[in-house]
């Protein structure tokens, strides 16, 4: 019998400015992007997929999914997929959608990029550091920068407290940057989209990695984001996307207890629809460049 397939993309944002640290995809790269896989694929609901299991009778499946909950998933994503009529879903950093901010890991490109300072004022105990991430002064801005992807790195890997106080001597050192506080959309846009057919479900409270997580964080993260989201959509989700693709047996297993259904990594693989491992489900993650590149992701030619 011939295995049931599901390519399963991930995008986040779609702005057509440009951004050095972390780019949006282009809208119009967007739309073509779209524009193959409606040509080649029957793009459904993903909880369509995972709850029925279809049969791929002529065309592979596919499903476009949206992780963080930016705003111009409204402005410039949902336009183009109502024209195309595409159905998608976006799971939502619920802090984030609260207190209107974005998420650390974008906090931590914005600081590095639009500081004018060369110098980082550690003011806590860095002897924790490996070398490389401990530096304090820089000769030019390309030295900073460089920096800041590995330091990010490194803090997706370490235990929460460590991380949140290395954010806070950042943000600390970095004064002179104001994060913006528009890019998210609010519970209100939230429940529109809802409204308008678009499945939204968890992405954690706070965006941890989930593996990096003690038992009491990590069930922290995935009952109360679960608990904020129905507080403000009247909605039970069922599905809990791992912030940067991170988990492990434990955040599996955490995630079935928490009462969720399905949990979304980023394995960069194509789902068994009939097979695969309900909180393992593999997404490919599309970037802002060319079309072929997109292309080979989405085939998972190598
Ligand atoms: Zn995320």
């Amino acid at each position: 019998m011939k295995k049931n397939k599901a390519s399963i993309l991930l995008f986040h944002r779609v702005y057509p400015v440009r951004d050095v640290m972390w780019d949006p995809m282009d809208p119009k790269r967007f739309e073509n992007i779209l524009k193959f896989v409606k040509k080649n694929y029957t793009v459904l609901p993903l909880l369509e997929i995972l709850d029925t299991k279809p049969a791929s009778v002529k065309k592979p499946l596919a499903a476009i999914t949206f992780d963080d909950g930016y705003r111009d998933y409204i402005e410039y994503s949902l336009p183009i997929m109502d024209r195309l009529k595409i159905a998608s879903s976006i799971y939502v950093v619920t802090d984030c959608i609260s207190k209107n901010k974005p998420t650390w890991t974008f906090e931590v490109d914005y600081l590095f990029f639009n500081t004018n300072k060369l110098q980082i004022d550690w003011t806590i105990d860095t002897s924790f550091l490996p070398d490389d991430c401990r530096k304090d002064k820089f000769i030019n801005k390309q030295e900073l920068i460089a920096f800041c992807l590995k330091f990010k790195q490194y803090i997706k890997k370490i235990p929460e407290e460590k991380r949140r106080i290395l954010l806070q001597n950042l943000l600390r050192s970095f004064n002179d940057v104001t994060i913006p506080s528009d890019l998210m959309m609010s519970w209100k846009e939230v429940k529109q989209i809802i409204n308008a057919g678009v499945e939204v479900g968890s992405h954690t409270v706070t965006h941890p990695p989930l593996a990096t997580l003690s038992k009491v964080d990590l069930d922290k993260e995935l009952q109360e984001s679960k608990a904020e989201f129905f507080n403000n959509t009247g909605i039970n989700t069922r599905v809990i996307s791992y912030p940067v693709g991170s988990y492990n047996q434990q955040v599996k297993e955490a995630s079935l207890l928490a009462g969720y259904d399905f949990g979304l990594a980023v394995n960069h693989t194509i789902h068994d629809v009939n097979n695969g491992d309900a909180f393992e489900i593999p997404r490919i993650e599309l970037y802002n460049e060319p079309f072929w590149k997109s292309w080979l992701r989405i085939k998972q030619y190598r």
